[in-house]
């Protein structure tokens, strides 16, 4: 664990007691601080009271001697409004951090020199950060995986010389994170999402354009430019002659950066582009999507100074992450594909742009503007099995141009997708999971979602005789 530096002795309040909110309080009281927290969620409060937490109602927090507020990234700090303990906090003039915020300064305290890898994005963050924590692991680094993905940050390891802290922020935790300086950032991409929460799209890459704005020389700038306001701050961030900025790229030549073409990656320092590896052999990077993610990674190994061979070595050897285009089961020229994490069309695109002849189970909690930008896709689809509170919505779309039935329910659907394609004639067929909206209408997590359809194949495949691969 790692405790946090600046609060011995002084009052400091928690709201939020999921994970990363328990693991905060923990790691202020290891710290000196004397913490109370509270929670919206009555059951949430009896769990933490339960694990000996002090939990005290908002109302009843000594605001004026408060020295911050660590709030969770789960709850609103602008929109679509602040939430009440905002508010509250705001007017008695307490500062509102998160965890990440403590991260930085402990790491920044420790004086050891340890380094942080900071990823975000719209998509490929969880990917990207396992992929680099793979990386670092199999070039003899001492790496730290956590954030948004794995262990909450604080629950790491306490910093030494030789650790590296891979930490994937979601703009949430960026925006809760006002010293957070990482020695290597990455901006993987902007895509619309999340708009509930930040109000338009430009302030939620305003957000994500700050995880750059406190790094100094030395420090490494990895930014995607294949979307405009992703390249805007590749733009901004070169302007300000700080860190070294590494564009990124899937399809264009850069004059100077990393980029793919066809599955080939390049480097380009600024003379001459050399061939980095290829990519195409990767089974677990599958995609072009993938391909930004691992020229993501593969720019982090180089400032870390690792070579190009023991970086694509440790592509090859790359487990790859579960619910995303993770291959559940094979059998009779039917691969299934479990793409659960890809909550939105964007994501689902990926998978869709990956595969040709897919039975496609998609719906759930219904995200905005649908499915219709997946359009140019729908020849890669030979019928689509709709679940959720979606589907209504998704069949006006997909009316008179793809073939599609009402299911209802996953189970269904993957009984009913199993069965057509197993009497599809292509060489090649995709059951594919890829629902393009939150799981929220009928499961607890996209996890869950993606446990049942792994748990469903391999129901149905037994039921029809044969082993799956
Ligand atoms: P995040 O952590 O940002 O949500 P993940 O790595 O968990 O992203 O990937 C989620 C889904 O997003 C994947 O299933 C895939 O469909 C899609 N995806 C992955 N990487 C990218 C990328 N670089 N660009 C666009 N979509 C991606």
């Amino acid at each position: 664990m790692i405790a946090a530096a600046g609060f011995a002795k002084r009052k400091v309040a928690v709201f939020g007691l999921g994970t990363s909110g328990l693991a905060t309080v923990r790691a202020l009281e290891a710290g000196g601080a004397t913490v109370m927290s509270w929670d919206d969620s009555e059951t949430k409060r009896a769990e933490a009271a339960a694990g000996g937490f002090n939990i005290t109602d908002m109302k009843d927090w000594p605001w004026r001697e408060l020295a911050a507020l660590v709030l969770s990234p789960g709850v609103p700090l602008t929109h679509p409004q602040p939430h009440a303990v905002v508010s509250m906090a705001q007017a008695a003039g307490v500062e509102i951090i998160g965890d990440i915020e403590l991260f930085q300064r402990a790491v920044t305290a420790s004086g050891t020199g340890a380094k942080i890898v900071a990823i975000t994005g719209t998509n490929g963050k969880s990917t990207t950060t396992a992929l680099i924590g793979h990386m670092i692991r199999r070039c003899g680094g001492h790496v730290q995986v956590g954030g948004n993905i794995g262990k909450a940050v604080l629950e790491l390891e306490a910093p030494t010389a030789a650790t590296v802290y891979a930490i994937e922020v979601s703009s949430y935790q960026i925006d809760l994170a006002p010293s957070l300086a990482p020695d290597i950032a990455i901006l993987l991409n902007i895509t619309p999402d999340h708009i509930d929460r930040h109000g338009t799209l430009e302030h939620y890459a305003a957000v994500k354009a700050r995880l750059f704005t406190r790094q100094g020389e030395g420090d490494t700038a990895i930014v995607g430019v294949d979307d405009a306001l992703s390249k805007d701050i590749c733009t901004g961030t070169g302007a300000r002659r700080t860190a070294k900025v590494v564009p990124i790229s899937v399809g264009k030549t850069l004059g100077r950066g990393v980029y793919a073409i066809d599955g080939m990656l390049y480097d380009n320092a600024g003379s001459q582009a050399v061939k980095a590896g290829d990519l195409r052999d990767m089974r677990t990077l599958a995609g072009a999507h993938n391909w930004q993610n691992a020229a993501a990674a593969y720019a982090a190994g180089r400032a870390l100074g690792y070579t190009r061979e023991k970086i694509f070595a440790a592509f090859e050897s790359f487990p790859g992450l579960a619910h995303r285009m993770e291959i559940v089961a094979e059998r009779d020229g039917v691969r299934f594909v479990n793409d659960s994490k890809a909550t939105n069309a964007d994501a689902a695109s990926k998978a869709l742009g990956a595969y040709r002849n897919v039975y496609w189970i998609a719906g759930g909690k219904a995200k905005e503007g649908g499915i219709e930008s997946l359009e140019a896709l729908f020849p890669h689809i030979s019928r689509a099995y709709l679940i959720g509170d979606a589907a209504a919505d998704f069949a006006r779309t997909l009316e008179g141009k793809v073939d599609y039935r009402q299911c209802g329910t996953l189970p269904k659907a993957v009984e009913a997708a199993t069965k057509d394609a197993a009497a599809g004639e292509a060489e090649m067929r995709v059951v594919l999971l890829s629902p393009a909206c939150a799981s929220f209408d009928q499961f607890r997590n996209f996890e869950e979602r993606g446990d049942i359809f792994r748990r469903e194949v391999q129901r149905v495949l037994a039921e029809t005789g044969g082993a799956a691969a």
